[in-house]
């Protein structure tokens, strides 16, 4: 009976338009419940076939305006399973020498980078050169220089450059926003940001600067970055930061285990926030307002994203970040959509500007000026 009315009152929901995700908080009923969509969709190609490029291939199925359709990846074995899995025609299956022959493939639109962070420049490069639109996962590039020739590169070939940020999707993160640009927390004065795990593995490539670009900063302390700045609503003008290192044999010379800094904002607000590979269940933002404050306890992970504010609990619905993310990505890229926060490569950009900043800080003792 409760069944029967549930699916009735769905129905009417579903008459009247109304998104029936948010009634279910299961993305499978949802598409089930969900009207037919029949606008474009993106032809998505994943690089690099690792466990991040899985989560977000298994996310896509859910998705209605993306669609995986290729892969390109250095492992055959795992082309094999992929392909019987999701149903690819050979003739968009590459490898790392010969993805550049994908600007011949009329059937991919875009091209997801899911390698590690060491190599997004040159493959977004060439993706880019290829004419293919390039999404790209966190962080960007390793450091500002790379991240600008990346947004060059695709500017130069009207290719669009996204992000992988998916918390700027995220329902709970996007009510804060509202709430502070409402003014409900008044004048913003702090954030507190949080975000760290213990590695394990010693010989993964998050540990080696080559192709990590550095350490916990670079993986995760970019979560702490780039939440003070959508959390805050500004852009940093300062930096300071401190390096800590416990175990300098597994943490070498340029991958930083801790790393613990602050942010400073034109409106006086301030940032305090730890970035760390050695300490677990490290993922909270705190804001202050000087008439409130909001609260996300999980912030960062795959969910459900936890919150609070003065006014109380945040109870929207937790959907799967990946697969809001790639339906978001799709009306960017093909019908030029405007998200809430941006997620362009310049966003990406002032990221790797600000951890420049923080590891020239660490090593130098100095405040650093930042002009984004
Ligand atoms: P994995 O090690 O699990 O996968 C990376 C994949 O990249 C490999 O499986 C391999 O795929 C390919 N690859 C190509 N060259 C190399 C190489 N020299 N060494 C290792 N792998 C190589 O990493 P993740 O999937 O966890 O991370 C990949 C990227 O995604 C990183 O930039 C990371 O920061 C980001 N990420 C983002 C998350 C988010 O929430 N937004 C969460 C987790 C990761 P193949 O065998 O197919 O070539």
């Amino acid at each position: 009976m409760d069944s029967r009315r549930d699916f009735l009152q769905k129905l009417t929901l579903s008459a009247m338009g109304l998104p029936l995700i948010s009634l279910s908080g299961s993305p499978d009923m949802a598409a089930f419940y969900r009207e037919p969509y029949e606008g474009p969709v993106l032809r998505v190609a994943i690089m690099g076939l690792g466990s991040y490029g899985t989560r977000v291939a298994e996310a896509m199925q859910d998705s209605q305006k993306a669609k995986l359709v290729g892969v390109i990846s250095g492992t055959p074995s795992k082309i094999k399973d992929w392909q019987s899995k999701y149903n690819i025609p050979a003739k968009n299956c590459y490898n790392y020498e010969n993805f550049d022959q994908i600007k011949d493939n009329p059937d991919i639109d875009a091209v997801y980078v899911i390698t590690p962070n060491g190599l997004h420049h040159d493959q977004v490069i060439r993706v880019a050169k290829a004419g293919k639109h390039a999404i790209c996962e966190k962080p960007m590039a390793v450091n500002a220089k790379e991240g600008q020739e990346m947004v060059d590169a695709c500017k130069k070939a009207n290719v669009k450059l996204l992000v992988g940020y998916r918390m700027h999707f995220e329902p709970k993160t996007l009510e804060i926003i509202r709430m502070r640009e409402a003014g409900e927390f008044g004048k913003i004065m702090f954030f507190q940001g949080l975000t760290g795990f213990k590695i394990g593995d010693p010989n993964q490539w998050r540990l080696n600067k080559e192709l990590a670009g550095g350490g916990a900063m670079m993986d995760i302390g970019i979560y702490s970055v780039n939440g003070a700045r959508y959390m805050v609503g500004e852009e940093p003008v300062w930096v300071t930061a401190q390096e800590t290192k416990t175990d300098p044999d597994k943490f070498k010379a340029g991958v930083d285990e801790t790393i613990q800094f602050q942010l400073g904002f034109p409106s006086g607000a301030v940032a305090s926030c730890l970035s760390t590979y050695s300490m677990g269940n490290l993922d909270r933002f705190f804001l202050n307002g000087q008439q409130g404050y909001a609260e996300l306890h999980p912030a960062t992970g795959y969910g459900p994203i936890k919150g609070r504010t003065h006014k109380g609990e945040l109870n929207q619905p937790h959907q799967t970040h990946q697969t809001v993310q790639m339906d978001e990505m799709a009306g960017i890229i093909l019908e030029s959509k405007k998200p809430v926060v941006p997620v362009d490569g310049e966003e990406g950009l002032k990221d790797l500007k600000i951890i420049d900043a923080i590891y020239l800080a660490a090593n130098t003792g100095e405040k650093v000026s930042l002009k984004l």
